[in-house]
């Protein structure tokens, strides 16, 4: 760090992504990726024409996007905000209504990134264990006059509430912003955008990165009231105007005109998950019922670190981390049916001690 480093920035732990290694090539399944390419609809949507066209600045309202995800998801345009991947959006959020002292809740096993912005910002944050199975006590969430944030499902454990349960924290809590992170919500959750008429404090986040094959484009949307969706505009006009490129918005707008594609493709892979799920639970493993593109499991006898480094020398990458409750745990990204059937026989393999 140099010496001309603001001293409040000096202890900040930023976050750690999973790798992304250029060395050789491995069996990705370690930061959540989708197996399968974007649609056909969206590898034909950019053009020469298009890369020519990008000395031009992009649409900063982002007016053709936001007005087909407001039509594929039955709400106004008003109620969409698009932004450069949903890490972008969280940020905001936790700019514009918990920095400086302002109160923010959220589960000490969730996405590691509400950590290091409520670090960032400088927010009284209160970090809520889960139970010891994981799960989210509601109880915790309500009533607490804060900003509560929640990934739904959680990663990186697959789990999910109801969106009852979501419902009892946003009444409880009128004053604040509920954020809930459905980043995962594609792959068989239920999603809480049925409560966006009732709710003005909801704030859903959602992003192409996941279901929609497109981690490497940068795209996240909102969907929220008006007033919230007003809100993160200014913080971004302020900021970055143009944080969604051309070529992000085209690729954006062609992936929703083709989205039984995408939406097909999470069935299968929900599909692969249960079975992933099942081999690994009959070889002894603990799996935590996941509604996501990845599982969350603990081996019968060998540490999350070992089997990791073990699955790496295989060339199959996994994410560990080591972390307290989660450090026996490791994380696996649902690939495709080949690549999971390579994953069980190197598992199988290091079990027998091979
Ligand atoms: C992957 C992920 C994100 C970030 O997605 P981007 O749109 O790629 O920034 C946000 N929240 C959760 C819970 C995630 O797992």
């Amino acid at each position: 760090m140099s010496r001309f480093l603001d001293e409040k920035y000096a202890s900040l732990e930023a976050y750690v992504p999973g790798e992304q290694p250029q060395d050789r090539k491995y069996i990705k399944l370690n930061t959540n990726e989708s197996p399968y390419p974007p649609s056909p609809e969206v590898i034909a949507s950019v053009n020469d024409s298009d890369i020519a066209d990008l000395r031009l600045y992009s649409d900063p309202e982002c007016r053709i996007l936001r007005q087909k995800l407001a039509d594929r998801y039955d709400v106004g345009y008003d109620n969409i905000y698009l932004s450069n991947g949903s890490d972008d959006i969280l940020n905001f959020a936790f700019m514009a209504y918990c920095s400086d002292g302002k109160k923010v809740a959220f589960a000490d096993i969730t996405y590691g990134f509400y950590k290091v912005f409520a670090d960032l910002y400088h927010s009284d944050a209160n970090i809520i264990p889960l139970e010891d199975d994981f799960s989210i006590n509601v109880d915790n969430y309500c009533g607490i006059n804060s900003t509560v944030v929640i990934a739904n499902p959680n990663a990186p454990t697959g789990l999910t509430l109801p969106v009852s349960a979501i419902e009892k924290i946003l009444k409880s809590n009128p004053n604040n912003v509920v954020v809930v992170d459905e980043a995962y919500v594609d792959f068989g959750a239920e999603s809480c955008l049925p409560l966006l008429n009732k709710y003005d404090n909801l704030l859903i986040v959602r992003t192409y990165s996941k279901s929609r094959a497109l981690a490497g484009a940068r795209l996240g949307f909102a969907i929220a009231s008006k007033e919230i969706i007003d809100d993160l505009n200014r913080i971004k006009f302020s900021t970055n105007p143009y944080n969604v490129n051309r070529l992000t918005l085209k690729v954006g707008a062609a992936a929703i005109d083709s989205d039984d594609y995408f939406m097909n493709n999470c069935q299968r892979i929900a599909k692969t998950r249960e079975k992933t799920t099942n081999e690994l639970v009959a070889l002894g493993f603990d799996v935590i019922p996941s509604k996501a593109n990845f599982i969350f499991a603990k081996a019968p006898e060998m540490s999350g670190q070992d089997l990791y480094s073990k699955l790496k020398e295989k060339g199959i990458l996994i994410r560990h981390f080591n972390k307290d409750r989660i450090s026996d745990y490791i994380r696996i990204t649902i690939g495709s049916e080949t690549e999971m059937e390579a994953f069980i026989t190197a598992i199988k393999e290091i079990m027998v001690g091979n």
